[in-house]
């Protein structure tokens, strides 16, 4: 099934479920040298993060702890627009080795304000590991993003925890918008 609709859009396979579990299982590797004797924290972004999140925690052999926490965007009254708003930050970060695991970094203002929160914590070390990075659409520099699974062209994409409309999620491979 190489073609697939959901509400009123097509989409075709950009990356095969095989694909992503050998750059996940090579991130996987990455992380378990990189964070040796360090029991990190890996805190998953939901919802969008969920499968990637457990598919590259099979990979970590590592002592670690696991945490998901989740933003809330919406529209302020004020003249700044957008405003979000994080859940789910309960374990104190200070001092720790934080991992944050997202699906996708579009724009990155998710990711910014996820960064400001807790970097207040004062962690010894953040870093962002996302599945997919489209540079084309950053607004602004993200020194943490240190594990990319995929560079993707500036495109809308579905399948492997991202949804269109509250669909997709649950696909195995990843599709772009034809
Ligand atoms: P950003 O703040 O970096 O623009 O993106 C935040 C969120 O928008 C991502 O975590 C993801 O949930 C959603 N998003 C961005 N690009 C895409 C995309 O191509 N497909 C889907 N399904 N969600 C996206």
């Amino acid at each position: 099934m190489n073609k697939i609709q959901i509400h009123d859009k097509y989409f075709e396979i950009l990356l095969e479920n095989d694909t992503i579990s050998k750059r996940t299982r090579l991130i996987g590797i990455q992380l378990n040298v990189d964070f040796d004797g360090r029991c990190p924290i890996f805190i998953g972004v939901l919802n969008g993060s969920f499968l990637f999140m457990a598919d590259l925690l099979k990979e970590v052999a590592i002592s670690c702890e696991v945490e998901f926490i989740r933003v809330a965007s919406y529209e302020g009254t004020n003249s700044s627009g957008k405003i979000q708003e994080t859940f789910g930050l309960s374990t104190s970060l200070k001092d720790r080795d934080v991992i944050i695991v997202e699906d996708i970094v579009d724009t990155g203002l998710t990711l910014a304000h996820i960064l400001a929160k807790i970097h207040e914590q004062k962690p010894a070390s953040v870093n962002v590991c996302s599945l997919l990075y489209k540079p084309a659409a950053l607004k602004n520099p993200i020194a943490e993003l240190t594990y990319v699974g995929f560079e993707i062209p500036n495109e809308f994409v579905v399948g492997y925890g991202l949804d269109y409309n509250g669909l997709g999620r649950n696909l195995k491979d990843i599709y772009r918008v034809v």
